[in-house]
């Protein structure tokens, strides 16, 4: 077979994917190293590495220590000066916008809460004026921008760089990539919260190393991303993942989606203070009233997780109500992809005392055995970061899997 220049560009592009891989799971590495990793010969990884060098996304950073065999190597690293990156997450509370270099270090950060119900077009002007602070932040660095990543509570259009569907922002058809690619002159990576937020746990957080979990998590519902054989599942449409409209309780709840008993009815945030409320207004006694000074519109899951530590009942109760239900459903994710990880992020991770010992012990019941135990859970360690981290997680991932392009 006679290979041509598309052929060997696609296949230059794939092996300089697998170099930037390697060293963004593990730096710094001599060439001799990756070439092992890789199984790329020497020569090849030396022309390849020479490259990345020239655009500035790998440097050397110093020799190796000698070893008894000979010469030693000199170690490559990501180069921090290879350009800079904005994360953005909007969100129904908030937007959150960083900055970051080339590694993924936080060089500027700016958090916004949204009031209740703002209008879309004050949120997207004030996330146009927050991404244009952060690339003049990124200008002070002398850092060239290479894209803007941005996570969504929706379903998304990740060929267009669209939002179609946000049920818990009522938003329709937002066509970003095409209002900000042009106005920002960058790449703009656009992805579903859920997958972005799992994206930032398997680059930077707990779920580094793992190429088959789950990332749960809530914010205002419950969004979910799957990472199968080391990529996020999307699907055909992009779609998947959206683990929280699974339905699980038929005629249940009425959900933002305009469907009932979505699994977010019943273990999200939203679903979750509505029961306290209608439990106080029923006369359940609870500390909650008095931490929010009477105003039962302040409740939110920090409240609950609160009261919950000073041995609160309701919050109690309520805490061990969302374990059972996320316990059920997670038993089920288990079986249907036998992950080694399940990681639960968004407010359930200051839940944690609260929900993990309850939902491991359902996961040992009523998952089969073989991929129960075969599965771990453990806390998002980004946090609140995790979504924002992972829009930077998404554009750096672009760059590494099409270093040339
Ligand atoms: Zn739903």
């Amino acid at each position: 077979m006679v290979i041509g220049p598309a052929d060997h560009n696609l296949v230059r592009q794939i092996n300089s994917a697998l170099i930037l891989d390697r060293l963004l799971a593990d730096s710094p590495q001599s060439r001799a190293n990756l070439a092992q990793q890789t199984g790329l010969n020497r020569s090849t990884i030396s022309s390849l590495v020479s490259d990345l060098i020239a655009r500035h996304l790998i440097r050397e950073v110093g020799l190796e220590a000698a070893d008894s065999r000979g010469r030693p190597g000199m170690l490559l690293e990501l180069n921090p000066n290879g350009g800079c990156v904005v994360g953005i997450e909007i969100n129904v509370e908030h937007i959150t916008v960083i900055l970051t270099d080339f590694t993924a270090r936080t060089l500027w950060h700016r958090h916004v809460a949204l009031p209740d119900g703002s209008p879309q077009a004050e949120v997207l002007c004030l996330a146009e004026d927050l991404i244009d602070e952060a690339l003049r932040a990124g200008m002070a660095h002398h850092l060239t921008p290479l894209g803007i990543g941005l996570g969504v509570p929706g379903l998304v259009d990740v060929t267009d760089g669209a939002l179609v569907y946000a049920p818990n922002l009522t938003w329709h058809d937002v066509p970003f990539r095409e209002m900000w690619g042009h106005k920002f002159g960058v790449p703009l990576y656009v992805e579903n919260d859920g997958n972005v937020a799992a994206l930032g746990e398997y680059y930077f957080g707990v779920a580094k190393g793992y190429n088959h979990f789950v990332f749960l998590g809530t914010g205002v519902g419950l969004s979910g991303g799957l990472m199968l054989d080391g990529h996020i599942y999307r699907g055909v449409g992009g779609y998947a993942g959206e683990i929280g409209h699974i339905i699980v309780e038929s005629g249940g709840e009425l959900c933002a989606c305009g469907r009932r008993g979505c699994w977010e009815t019943l273990v999200g945030p939203r679903a979750v203070i509505r029961g306290i409320v209608h439990a106080l207004k029923n006369g359940a006694p609870s500390l909650i009233p008095d931490l929010v000074g009477g105003d039962l519109g302040r409740i939110t899951m920090d409240v609950v997780v609160g009261a919950a530590n000073r041995g609160d009942q309701l919050a109690r109760d309520t805490l061990a109500d969302i374990a059972l239900h996320l316990g059920t459903g997670i038993a089920n994710l288990v079986n249907l992809f036998n992950p080694e990880l399940v990681v639960l992020g968004g407010s359930l991770t200051l839940a944690g005392p609260y929900l993990v010992p309850p939902i491991s012990r359902i996961i040992a019941a009523e998952s089969l055995s073989l991929p129960g135990n075969m599965v771990a859970l453990s806390l998002s360690s980004l946090g609140a970061e995790a979504c924002v981290k992972g829009a930077v997680a998404l554009v750096i991932d672009g760059i590494v899997r099409d270093p040339i392009s």
